[in-house]
């Protein structure tokens, strides 16, 4: 199902479902991040590789764009940033768009080109517990991941606060994530890992368990899937999360298109 300029409004679009190495760029999931529309603002959150053609492809166009954020550096969540602020600036004709980066996304060896950067509006440097206002969304970046590279999670609300919405990017677990994303309405994790593993800082599915637990959602998302967890029916788990902590929980598929007001996926043809 394409999407229009009216029909975005108050969905979310997942543009991909990966996460990590082999599931991004062996394409076992698409991995182009999310389009969010909050009451008409449009935010692109994680651009990742493919990017620039999901958004196309499902009808939506990058200079619709008010803001895009990059949850940190790794190439999963940022690969195509270059090629949607072109679009958002058509070139460069137009300033527009606000970009919300961590520090090490812009500095030394960016992923971000100069070049581009300069046709933005704006780059904001991300800090732990910024908060503004884009249009008629709320950003806030409530606490500083545990992920190896300087990373972030967002917390975005209209200006009314009906709409909530937090994101857990890519994280070991550790316990203020509990208070950092108490009282948001939809939750959605990156939960890369099926199973624990000290080593590597990303959720796994007991970690995303805990986080359903605690902070209660109306609705919970995992997403960006590592092998692992593609293999092992994300779906299954989801059901199983569900059945367990009775908040409806749903594993994202690519294209996947969920509607921020009546909290339901839409039926796509
Ligand atoms: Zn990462």
């Amino acid at each position: 199902m394409k999407l229009t300029e009216k029909t975005v409004k108050n969905k979310l679009v997942f543009l991909g479902t990966a996460g990590a190495r082999y599931a991004s760029f062996g394409l076992i999931r698409q991995a182009g991040g999310m389009w969010l529309n909050v009451e008409g603002t449009n935010v692109h959150i994680d651009p990742g590789p493919g990017a620039f053609i999901y958004t196309h492809r499902k009808g939506l166009n990058p200079h619709w764009l008010s803001a895009i954020i990059i949850s940190h550096r790794h190439l999963d969540h940022c690969a195509d940033v270059n090629h949607v602020i072109e679009t958002i600036t058509l070139g460069g004709k137009r300033k527009k768009g606000i970009l919300f980066c961590p520090e090490d996304a812009i500095s030394e060896d960016p992923v971000v080109l100069k070049f581009t950067r300069n046709n933005l509006q704006e780059t904001v440097t991300i800090k732990e517990g910024l908060s503004e206002i884009v249009e008629n969304a709320k950003i806030s970046f409530p606490i500083k991941h545990i992920h190896g590279v300087e990373t972030y999670g967002t917390v975005i609300k209209n200006l009314t606060g009906e709409i909530s919405i937090g994101y857990i990017s890519d994280t070991k677990f550790f316990d203020k994530l509990l208070e950092a994303y108490s009282g948001v309405k939809i939750l959605i994790m990156n939960v890369t890992l099926k199973n624990p593993r000290p080593t590597i800082p990303h959720l796994s599915t007991p970690d995303a368990k805990i986080l359903i637990k605690e902070i209660m959602p109306e609705v919970a998302i995992m997403t960006h899937f590592g092998r692992t967890m593609v293999y092992a029916k994300p779906w299954e788990i989801a059901q199983k999360i569900s059945d367990e902590t009775g908040v409806k929980t749903i594993a994202a598929w690519d294209n996947m298109i969920f509607d921020l007001e009546t909290l339901k996926t839409v039926k796509q043809r």
